[in-house]
């Protein structure tokens, strides 16, 4: 028998990969199954970006670059950044990934350790606690509450730091909620957390393109006060369609970036080559395509809530962000995972139960509004009618 390290008793995984492949299973059997549990776009990434690692393979683009990146699309990164956030970043403190988790899974490994406290949203991403499990660090969750529109509150984070507390994680606009955390609220933080030099911020950004409603999305990055500690994680994989592509970003302090790098070489070498080409086309060319897609996102998105808000037993809130609602089902008299399994195998319906999320997430669904209007009105009868049946 092999011994490993401990941290494999604790490490967790993401339940959303499990219920894709038992759909699919399922839809191998020949059920009709609509999954509304995957968070990834169901747009292709645009023509211009896949046509750009087309032409930088022919033009013979195929061997390693640089550890963080090569430098056009670091360059480009931080362009765009001023350009969207109006914060100036130094393309050398930028560390492309690949895939925006890989930052995360940097950014804990550097912190986490027994004895290390780690603040994470919950409900939220499971990476977080399952990343800070591994390490030994100790998860201390910030409740994500559906009475403050899912944002987080920063006197509630504020209040559970303590002198070990070594990073904060945040991430707005979030996933599985679509909360976005407003300005006052992240100033309220950053005031906060001033008096903190020693404890390191991740700030996930993934969804920082996507919000509904005139909703603006307020980047960690605007605040120099912090700038010395931050690391911001972002990507293409949500904004430009390209999750398979496993392209993302980091923007690392001048005290990290030399372990970020070395984690960099240490692991992955470098990202692969004609992926990097299209990143750097997909921030250089024309925007039209996200733009597309969001006007899509938000008719379904207004789809989705009325829907839900029309089902028996269910409430939603309006999601500001990202492709995600996040219905309260306690009204339904089921628990949240096997509601989900039973929307799965019963209603043929793939949905994630807000547990998945972290164990405030019980009395919640997430559904990924990332399929068509026609399939999200089709599920939305289907969860009605399984909703209104008695049940036995
Ligand atoms: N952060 C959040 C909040 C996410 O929801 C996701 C993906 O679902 C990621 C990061 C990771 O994105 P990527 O696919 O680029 O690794």
């Amino acid at each position: 028998m092999l011994k490993t390290i401990e941290g494999f008793n604790r490490i967790g995984e993401e339940n959303a990969f499990a219920v894709l492949a038992r759909a699919t299973a399922l839809a191998a059997q020949g059920r009709d199954i609509i999954n509304l549990g995957i968070g990834q776009p169901d747009f292709r990434t645009p023509e211009h970006v896949v046509e750009a690692a087309v032409k930088a393979l022919q033009d013979g683009h195929h061997g390693y670059t640089p550890a963080t990146g090569i430098l056009p699309l670091r360059e480009g990164v931080a362009a765009d950044i001023d350009r969207r956030r109006g914060a100036s970043v130094n393309p050398d403190n930028v560390v492309v990934v690949p895939g925006g988790k890989v930052t995360m899974f940097m950014a804990i490994l550097m912190f986490g350790e027994p004895g290390a406290e780690i603040l994470y949203p919950n409900p939220g991403f499971p990476i977080y606690r399952s990343m800070i499990e591994f390490t030994g660090a100790t998860p201390v969750p910030v409740p994500i509450r559906e009475e403050n529109d899912f944002a987080f509150s920063a006197e509630e984070t504020l209040s559970l730091l303590t002198p070990r507390t070594r990073l904060v994680i945040l991430n707005s606009p979030a996933n599985p909620t679509g909360g976005v955390t407003p300005r006052a609220e992240i100033e309220k933080l950053v005031a906060g957390l001033e008096t903190r030099p020693d404890i390191a911020i991740l700030s996930d950004e993934i969804y920082g393109q996507m919000t509904y409603d005139g909703a603006v999305h307020c980047s960690l990055l605007e605040f120099e006060a912090i700038r010395d500690r931050l690391i911001l994680l972002d990507g293409w994989s949500k904004t430009y369609a390209m999750t398979g592509w496993r392209m993302g970003y980091a923007v690392w302090p001048d005290q990290l970036i030399d372990k970020a790098r070395k984690l960099a070489v240490n692991c992955w070498s470098c990202v692969n080559a004609p992926a990097q080409f299209a990143g750097l086309a997909a921030l250089e060319g024309p925007q039209d395509a996200v733009a597309a897609m969001m006007v899509e996102f938000d008719k379904r998105r207004k789809l989705v809530v009325e829907g839900l808000n029309a089902l028996p037993g269910v409430s939603a809130r309006t999601p500001m962000g990202a492709f995600y609602a996040f219905p309260n089902i306690s009204g339904t008299g089921w628990k949240a995972k096997p509601l989900a399994s039973a929307l799965l195998e019963e209603a043929g319906v793939a949905v994630i139960g807000g547990p998945d999320f972290g164990i405030l997430g019980e009395g919640y669904i997430r559904l990924s509004y990332a399929n068509s209007a026609d399939n999200i009105a089709l599920a939305l009868q289907r969860m009605g009618e399984f909703l209104s049946q008695p049940r036995g």
